[in-house]
């Protein structure tokens, strides 16, 4: 292995260290929502440089995390001077606004990697470094969509067309698109491999369609060798998306490239998704990913004990983590990167004791599924209006907008009905709630601040 090749293993296992210390202390929703999409770019003469995908993220990542990102890095390599961040440009020069406006600034200045990896970067993702075949455990919910995963990387021509994976949240879905990509470029670098997220797919198209460049963007799509389209849940009842998603599919499908689909259920149950994709989306290879058992879970952590040189936690930790932590494997990996910050910092071993502690919040929350309290107090605060509003009479849209919020989310997160919805609303019919289910649904659609705060909540009230 060259020195520069070392080095570069060296700064990617720094990150994936810096990256585990800020999951534990910042918690899953933050980590999930500012951290995760930071990609590591380079590190050169101290100083590391991390790329987000909008001005957004980046203005927040620096001014919430800029100081603590540094100083954990500097402790892991002293050499660190500083860590910067900046925009990684969703779209070409050729293929953008003329204006230059957007998200431009941050010297676009990437280099190596030939014509295909570049394009890859543009349209494409980020890939997980850690999201690879060797780093996941195989069990009897997941084998066939391994399999089918490995497969599809493997081989040189198309072996079903589409895979479509689908499974519940943190099940691994992703992991497995990231891990045919990183295979096959491995294996075939010639061949071109796009991954990217069913939103980031929506949002590049938009811009194509407002800035008048949909001939680039059919152009592009339609040139790759592996499309993966992750958690195609989201375009749901976005009806144009779904359109030029569905032409790009049968073009691909034409020239006998690969495509690769995600979801969060099987095709026949995606809601607002149209007829003909669910029907093209059952063409190929339909894979689901059931949700973990014990001994996949504890498989888990003992691969992931390992990976993070951890080889002194006693099985019994582990097994005790497998019987209690089983929502997903994200919220496993994070339990164990609790406990294991914890003994590092404290410098004593792990008993059962000091777990059942650092992990009194994600035990509870194991146990409990969110309640209807919990959503009115979030959204009270999310909203910045009194919790007593929730109940109260008040018809005032800057009250009763959050409170239909609340009733949404109850109704989707809860299995309460919307009779006992209503009580808990200060004694509202039911036909209040299922009114109000419908309003925020509707005003979703179009609002698209609403639904981001709706997102957001939910993500906070998941976790
Ligand atoms: P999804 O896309 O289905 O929501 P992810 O692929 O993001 O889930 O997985 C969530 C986390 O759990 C990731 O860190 C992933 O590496 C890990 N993970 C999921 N399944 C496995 C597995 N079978 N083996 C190892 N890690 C896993
Ligand atoms: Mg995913």
């Amino acid at each position: 292995m060259s020195d520069s090749s070392e080095a570069a293993q060296d700064v990617e296992s720094q990150w994936r260290r810096v990256r585990t210390r800020l999951r534990s202390e910042v918690g899953d929703a933050a980590f999930n929502s500012w951290l995760k999409p930071l990609s590591l770019m380079r590190m050169e003469d101290g100083e590391v440089e991390l790329a987000v995908p909008t001005r957004f993220m980046r203005d927040w990542v620096v001014s919430h995390y800029a100081d603590r990102l540094r100083s954990l890095w500097s402790d892991e390599s002293p050499s660190v001077r500083a860590v910067n961040v900046r925009i990684n440009p969703p779209a070409k020069p050729a293929a953008r606004p003329t204006d230059g406006s957007e998200e431009t600034d941050g010297s676009d200045d990437r280099t190596g990697g030939g014509r295909p990896r570049e394009r890859e970067l543009d349209i494409g993702a980020p890939l997980d470094p850690r999201f690879t075949f060797e780093n996941f455990i195989v069990g009897k919910p997941n084998e066939l969509a391994f399999a089918a995963a490995q497969r599809v990387g493997d081989v040189a021509t198309v072996p079903f067309n589409p895979l479509f994976l689908y499974g519940g949240v943190g099940l691994g879905k992703t992991h497995l698109m990231h891990a045919i990509a990183w295979h096959i470029h491995g294996k075939f670098p010639n061949r071109e491999v796009v991954y990217l997220s069913a939103e980031k797919f929506m949002y590049q198209f938009i811009r194509a369609l407002r800035f008048k460049n949909v001939m680039a963007f059919k152009e592009q799509f339609r040139s790759v060798d592996v499309l993966m389209i992750d958690d195609v849940q989201f375009i749901a009842g976005k009806d144009t998306t779904q359109e030029e998603l569905f032409h790009t599919f049968n073009a691909l499908v034409d020239r006998n490239r690969q495509i690769v689909i995600s979801g969060d259920r099987s095709p026949s149950d995606l809601d607002g998704i149209e007829e003909r994709m669910k029907s093209r989306l059952v063409w190929g290879l339909v894979a689901d990913i059931h949700a973990t058992d014990y001994e996949l879970r504890l498989g888990i952590l003992q691969s992931k004990a390992e990976q993070a040189g951890a080889r002194n936690v006693p099985i019994r930790i582990l097994e005790f983590l497998a019987h209690r932590i089983t929502s997903n494997v994200r919220e496993l990996e994070g339990a164990l990167n609790r406990v294991l910050a914890y003994s590092n910092l404290v410098g004593r071993p792990i008993t059962l004791e000091t777990t059942q502690d650092v992990l009194r919040d994600l035990l509870r929350a194991n146990d409990r599924r969110v309640t209807i309290d919990d959503i009115q107090k979030r959204v009270a605060e999310h909203f910045n209006i009194r919790l007593a509003d929730m109940h109260s009479a008040r018809r005032a849209r800057a009250v009763a907008r959050p409170r239909q919020v609340a009733m949404y989310l109850a109704k989707q997160l809860t299995s309460r009905s919307l009779p006992e919805i209503g009580r808990k609303f200060g004694g509202r019919d039911h036909t209040t709630v299922m009114h109000a289910v419908r309003r925020i649904d509707e005003l979703m659609q179009n609002d698209s601040a609403l639904s981001e705060d709706v997102e957001l909540l939910r993500r906070m009230l998941e976790v």
